[in-house]
């Protein structure tokens, strides 16, 4: 929960706004991964019977993982999203003078995420067979990539043998 008081704007004329300016830090919302402290901003509108529209960007880092090799990948974090908050029903909604942000702040988050990080284009991410980081250079294995059902075949004959002996 991130809320925001808007008792004051809403006892404003229609057409009214007020600035918001918070600093979420990566503990405040740690399903974010945030790699820094996040600030958000923004203008509130009040729509009268229509409620509050609330226009807010964002703007940090957050933390990943490279899809390929793991490495941690520093993102940077700058977007905008725009929602209407209503005076009743479920979020978004007003309850009690208070808009909970919360949920807008991590849909700005995610929305310019790659679907693929990559701590670079040309990872070459790591050997599934000996888990080398193939970025660091080339591994012993023979075959660069291994059909995954002969993979699975080799375990097994591996293992029967280990049994054997
Ligand atoms: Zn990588
Ligand atoms: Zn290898």
């Amino acid at each position: 929960m991130l809320g925001v008081s808007v008792g004051a704007l809403r006892r404003h004329d229609v057409g009214a706004q007020e600035e918001i300016n918070l600093r979420v830090t990566p503990a405040d919302l740690p399903q974010l991964g945030l790699a820094g402290d996040l600030q958000v901003f923004g203008t509130l509108t009040n729509l009268g019977a229509q409620g509050i529209e609330a226009a807010i960007g964002v703007e940090g880092t957050a933390q990943r993982e490279c899809a390929r090799c793991l490495a941690p990948v520093t993102l940077p974090v700058d977007a905008r999203v725009e929602e209407t908050y209503a005076l009743t029903g479920p979020w978004p909604s007003v309850v009690e003078d208070t808009l909970d942000v919360e949920p807008l702040v991590s849909e700005a988050v995610l929305l310019e995420e790659p679907l693929r990080v990559l701590c670079r284009q040309d990872c070459k991410g790591i050997c599934p067979t000996c888990g080398k980081d193939l970025n660091e250079g080339p591994c012993e294995c023979r075959d660069d990539e291994i059909d995954p059902r002969l993979e699975r075949l080799k375990e097994f004959l591996g293992s029967g043998e280990e049994k054997r002996s």
